[in-house]
């Protein structure tokens, strides 16, 4: 038989979550997946520890969902993070708050987190068919019908779309629920690499490659403007910058490359010292050890790795002593110590991104039921929807409420 209340496509978290409440509400309930294992993309997340979501308050959260958090707001006031929590609680997986109010699996393992939603479904009798590629959804008079898979014809009045954006789509998510949408007259917004790594001119990050920095600031100059900034972590890599705040900072970038502006990172190592004390600081310590060579002192100021790189971009003589180097020189360290400069020349694609920005425009979904304005009995959840946020589990989340507020509104006919 073909026929079920409700098909969900993709068994991702969203799917997941679609699935699940769509059975407790007791329809009878289909998920169709075109990987040969659900979760892929659950199963790498937090680097393998799975980021399960975050206890932030609800204001707080909408703040960080871009480019419209408001329209999770009933989805949000019906599933939040202790909701999920709480039911991943009740299916075996025991969970730890860290810092920023990020949550885990004490056993830190994604994959116990996905055993957890896939024992919660499979007590409610949904059934998942792996290998099953969706490719045409059936629809008459702006009525869903069904859909065709894997050549197959099935038939329901209910269809979730939670096939997930482009980022990683080794993992199943290439953009092909985009399509079906598309196919039925809605609005993708362009999707675009987000939570990304950014490539830079020149060869200095190169040369640092592997030096991870905590601690420090970062601002986005656009077109000589600041436009962004961000504290903590980062890394250099082979090909530019990467790490958390990178991250996190990429939204501005992106956008602002795509409108072809120019756009410059600084990083500010010594983001506790403002210029003056900086300044009085490095007066002390070039006095302290007059006849200490450049070398030596930068040592006591910068990571082994970025002394040769500042002694280049400097100009200076490593062999010099201290007591010689003068005021001007001095001023350039101070400088290039709270302003090291990277001029930005693209991202990295959608394969290493960790979220995608852009998707099915939300102009088009109901936000009190994740139906489709378009077509009657079509639903959206998950990062297919036009909404993205930054890292500490609040995309996870978005997937876990948008997915269950899809499958609450299929009312079994
Ligand atoms: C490396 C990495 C680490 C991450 N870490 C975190 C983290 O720690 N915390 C956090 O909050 N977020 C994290 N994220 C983001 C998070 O994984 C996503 O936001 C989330 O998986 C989105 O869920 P989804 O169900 O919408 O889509 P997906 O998880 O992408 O699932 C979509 C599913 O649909 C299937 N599908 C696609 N097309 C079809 C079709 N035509 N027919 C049938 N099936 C189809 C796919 O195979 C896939 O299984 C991370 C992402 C990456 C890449």
């Amino acid at each position: 038989m073909n026929h079920f209340d409700v098909i969900v496509i993709g068994a991702g978290p969203a799917g997941l979550l679609a699935a699940g409440r769509a059975a407790e509400t007791g329809n009878s309930v289909l998920v169709l997946e075109k990987m040969s294992r659900e979760g892929r993309k659950l199963l790498i997340t937090g680097k393998g520890r799975c980021n399960i979501t975050n206890n932030a308050e609800m204001s707080d959260f909408i703040s960080v969902v871009y480019p419209n958090g408001r329209f999770l707001r009933t989805a949000f006031s019906q599933f939040y993070s202790k909701d999920i929590i709480d039911l991943l609680h009740n299916h075996g997986v025991e969970t730890t708050l860290e810092r920023g109010g990020r949550y885990f699996p004490v056993s830190n393992k994604a994959k116990e987190v996905l055993d957890g939603l896939l024992h919660w479904v499979s007590k409610l009798k949904v059934e998942i068919r792996l290998n099953h590629k969706v490719e045409k959804l059936l629809v008459q008079d702006d009525v869903i019908q069904g859909l065709i898979a894997n050549g197959q014809k099935f038939t329901t009045n209910h269809v979730i779309l939670a096939t997930g954006g482009m980022s990683y789509p080794a993992t199943g998510s290439n953009g092909e629920g985009f399509e079906l949408a598309r196919k039925l007259g809605h609005t993708i917004e362009k999707p675009r690499p987000a939570l990304v790594p950014l490539e830079t001119a020149g060869d200095v990050a190169q040369k640092l490659q592997g030096l991870n920095l905590k601690n420090v600031r970062a601002v986005v100059w656009v077109n000589g403007k600041k436009e962004a900034e961000d504290f903590g972590e980062m890394i250099f890599t082979h090909f530019g910058l990467s790490g958390p705040i990178i991250l996190t900072l990429s939204r501005t970038v992106v956008d602002a490359l795509r409108k072809n502006n120019t756009v410059e990172i600084t990083i500010d190592l010594k983001p506790a010292l403002d210029e003056q004390k900086l300044d009085k600081r490095l007066i002390r310590d070039l006095n302290e050890h007059g006849k200490k060579q450049v070398i030596n002192i930068l040592r006591y100021w910068l990571p082994s790795k970025l002394v040769p790189v500042f002694i280049e971009l400097l100009k200076l003589d490593p062999e010099k002593s201290c007591h010689q180097i003068s005021s001007k020189e001095r001023k350039q360290v101070r400088f290039l110590l709270k302003n090291m400069r990277f001029k930005i020349t693209k991202s990295r694609s959608f394969k290493e991104a960790i979220i995608t920005a852009g998707g099915i425009s939300t102009r088009e979904i109901s936000p009190r039921t994740m139906e489709s304005k378009l077509i009657k009995g079509l639903y959206f959840a998950g990062e297919m929807i036009d909404l993205d946020a930054k890292t500490g589990g609040y995309n996870l989340q978005i997937a876990y409420s948008t997915g269950w507020l899809a499958g609450n509104s299929c009312k079994k006919d």
